[in-house]
């Protein structure tokens, strides 16, 4: 038996029904407390736009790099960016708009380890025309 997943509103990993969420499952949009004191706020859903507005810039099929996107943010504090960045990114593929990518492949972002890059979600994808 699977039991049921969903996806948290903060950090964009998957997350999984437990015992303490029985009551409230319905009600339940983050995966763990911090993820919950840290809900996203409009420098995060900057973030999501920047990401959004980069890939524009790109052809169908490119990809960007987090960095882009955190060095854009803060050109010179841009590594405390990266992980608010990855969360955006991960939002965004829960909501279909991009994909994140290793190695040419997409992968699950709820447990991928390592670079990412970032591409929109029809684009890996090789067009017939
Ligand atoms: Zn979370």
């Amino acid at each position: 038996m699977s039991l049921p997943t969903r996806v948290c509103q903060t950090c964009g990993r998957r997350f999984t029904w437990r015992k303490k969420w029985a009551r409230d499952w319905e009600q339940v949009r983050y995966c763990s407390r911090s993820c919950q004191r840290h809900q996203p706020d409009d420098v995060d859903r900057q973030i999501e736009q920047q990401i959004l507005h980069l890939l524009n810039t790109r052809n169908p099929s490119g990809s960007i790099c987090p960095s882009e996107v955190a060095r854009q943010m803060d050109p010179d504090d841009w590594r405390n960016w990266m992980e608010r960045v990855r969360q955006a990114a991960r939002r965004l593929v829960a909501r279909g708009q991009v994909v994140i990518l290793q190695k040419g492949c997409v992968v699950d972002p709820s447990d991928c380890r390592g670079p990412i890059r970032i591409a929109r979600s029809q684009g890996p994808i090789t067009r017939s025309t």
